[in-house]
């Protein structure tokens, strides 16, 4: 269920679909990886091998953002619609709410990831959020046993790209949780210290021009989005 663009892969299964696969992954005790895939990333492993490696690694990598959709339209691929990471956090946190699966969320400034938490919990009345660790803790050995402890089956890890997805790669194997997805800003999001584009900007895919918009200097790395959909065309 994947397609190649530029080397990488993508999934091109639903939420739902990757909602009950994580769940059945969970339930068969396999780990599993969520990456989300946006063209900044597949450009950056164009030059670098072991980020290239890395993602192509990942159990799962979602189609976030419009430029993924765009390059399978041109390659005439399969992927027609994108799959957020905070919304799969989202449709995650619902179906683990539901199936009483234990969640845990590691990442962001100190007092984002409780505030966060609170918020979830606000969201979905019976989840079970049963730790939380902020990602400024640099001691290996608290952030294990933290973890561990908890009993967690699921992990958030919000440290910004690539830090969450190497973190992912070199812990998972010593970490008790099944499935582990990288959210990047979606702490700050979630706890409501950094909003979320309007609902008109994500209805139309445009969440790029509303950072643009509010993050001028973003500008640079934006630049990638035309030169990667020509590096598509191109090949
Ligand atoms: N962060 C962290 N520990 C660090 C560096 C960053 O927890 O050592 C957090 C930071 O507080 C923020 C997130 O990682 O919540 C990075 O978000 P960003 O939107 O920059 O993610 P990206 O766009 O790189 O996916």
């Amino acid at each position: 269920m994947k397609e190649k663009i530029l080397g990488i892969d993508v999934c091109y299964d639903t939420y739902d679909e990757l909602a009950s696969k994580l769940m059945l992954d969970i339930n068969e005790q396999r780990k599993s990886f969520i990456v989300a895939i946006n063209p900044e990333k597949i450009m950056k492993a164009q030059e670098d091998r072991e980020l290239k490696l890395l993602l192509n690694k990942a159990t799962y990598q979602i189609p976030d953002g419009i430029g993924v959709i765009l390059a399978s339209k041109l390659q005439n691929g399969r992927i027609r619609e994108r799959v957020t990471g905070i919304d799969m956090m989202l449709k995650l946190c619902k179906e683990a709410a539901k199936n009483d699966k234990r969640i845990f969320l590691y990442g962001a400034k100190p007092g984002v990831v409780e505030e966060a938490k609170a918020k979830l919990e606000e969201m979905f009345p019976n989840i079970l959020i049963v730790g939380t660790l902020n990602g400024y803790e640099k001691d290996e050995q608290v952030i294990e046993r933290t973890i561990n402890d908890s009993g967690a089956e699921i992990i958030f890890v919000a440290l910004g790209s690539p830090a969450q997805e190497k973190w992912i790669i070199n812990h998972k194997d010593k970490l008790k949780p099944f499935v582990y997805q990288g959210v990047g800003g979606s702490f700050d999001v979630i706890s409501g210290r950094l909003n979320r584009a309007p609902a008109v900007f994500q209805k139309f895919g445009l969440e790029w021009l509303y950072r643009l918009f509010k993050e001028p200097t973003r500008f640079k790395r934006q630049l990638a989005l035309p030169v990667f959909l020509i590096k598509v065309l191109r090949k």
